[in-house]
């Protein structure tokens, strides 16, 4: 499914298997999530993306063929490809352990074309092991959704009150994950969303409720995922003196202006970018530990746009992912 211009449908298009460059992996793709930040692509809000541009960058599949160098994966490896596609490995980002924000770094189903496709090419350092126990669709949420979800989590701190705003597809995974590091966790949906806030409380968030309404606690730290910016001062209201902020999107709307008042009391506020293949690692591992579950909703490839535009119309509960051959074959159809 191909983008040929922003703000345009996908298109379904048949394009030659691309073949692995030196250092680069051809992937038989069998599943392939749906994000936020595949909206923001399509949609223009992130600019200069490779035209035209297979999108997707949460995909699960396996190794079908070698560049030349490549070392660590064989042919038949299952393998997850997340949106860290390629990093320079030189700058002083990369130098210390800050490769999310390499100046250089390029960005699956952005810069570098993504999983929404039978086939793709990846870098072979930046593909990551996926854990036993996850079908391939039911992994596919953890490379995106789950990494950048973990890693905001990282920033948000272990404190015992956690908010989350917008509870899609990272916070379905989030709410797991800091339940099971003791973590309560206070669900925000769009107001007057009642099923999202069941959601919510259904994955075990203690409390659910509006964006516009005040926890029955101060938070400790909060996350927002949804990209609108007045959640910001939203956020900052509803969080303890000393607590943290943080903005999980790479995109939002502008943040209004707000009360000094908010931020006083050594309130921190802060943005995650990307992610680094530590994150990946770590959390693939502690996926199913906990275990992770995972609620999907699955589209056959050619009906990938369906997919984009539920998502943008806020109507995917849990995650979207894209099934691909011989995972499409039970997809059935979406929830
Ligand atoms: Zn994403
Ligand atoms: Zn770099």
């Amino acid at each position: 499914m191909v983008l040929e211009a922003q703000r345009r449908p996908l298109a379904l298009r048949e394009v030659p298997v691309p073949d692995p460059g030196p250092g680069q992996v051809l992937i038989e793709v069998a599943a392939c999530g749906v994000c936020r930040t595949d909206l923001h692509v399509v949609d223009g809000e992130l600019e200069h993306p490779k035209l035209p541009l297979v999108p997707g960058h949460q995909v699960a599949g396996r190794v079908a063929g070698l560049g030349p160098g490549v070392q660590g994966l064989r042919e038949g490896d299952r393998v997850g490809v997340p949106w860290l596609g390629w990093t320079c490995g030189e700058c002083e980002f990369c130098r210390h352990g800050e490769e999310n924000l390499c100046p250089r770094a390029r960005f699956t189903g952005y810069h570098l074309d993504g999983g929404f496709a039978e086939f793709m090419v990846a870098d072979a350092r930046c593909c990551l092991p996926l854990p036993a126990g996850f079908s391939d669709l039911q992994a596919a949420p953890l490379l995106c959704a789950g990494l950048i979800g973990y890693r905001c989590l990282r920033l948000a701190g272990a404190g015992s009150r956690l908010g989350l705003y917008g509870f899609g597809a990272a916070a379905h995974i989030v709410v797991q994950v800091a339940r099971h590091r003791g973590q309560a966790v206070y669900g925000f949906t769009r107001p007057g969303d009642a099923a999202g806030q069941e959601f919510a409380r259904r994955l075990g968030a203690v409390w659910a409720g509006g964006s516009d309404e005040m926890p029955p606690e101060p938070l400790d730290a909060a996350i927002i995922f949804a990209p609108a910016g007045e959640l910001v001062p939203a956020a900052l209201r509803a969080v303890r003196p000393g607590g943290v902020v943080v903005c999980g999107g790479i995109h939002m709307s502008d943040i209004p202006s707000f009360p000094y008042a908010l931020l006083w009391g050594e309130r921190r506020l802060c943005s995650v970018a990307n992610l680094t293949r530590q994150d990946g690692v770590e959390f693939l591992q502690l996926a199913p530990r906990i275990p992770v579950r995972t609620e999907i909703q699955v589209y056959p490839l050619e009906r990938a746009d369906e997919a984009l535009r539920r998502l943008r119309a806020g109507q995917v509960r849990g995650a979207a992912v894209i099934a691909i051959g011989t995972a499409a074959g039970g997809a059935g159809h979406p929830g």
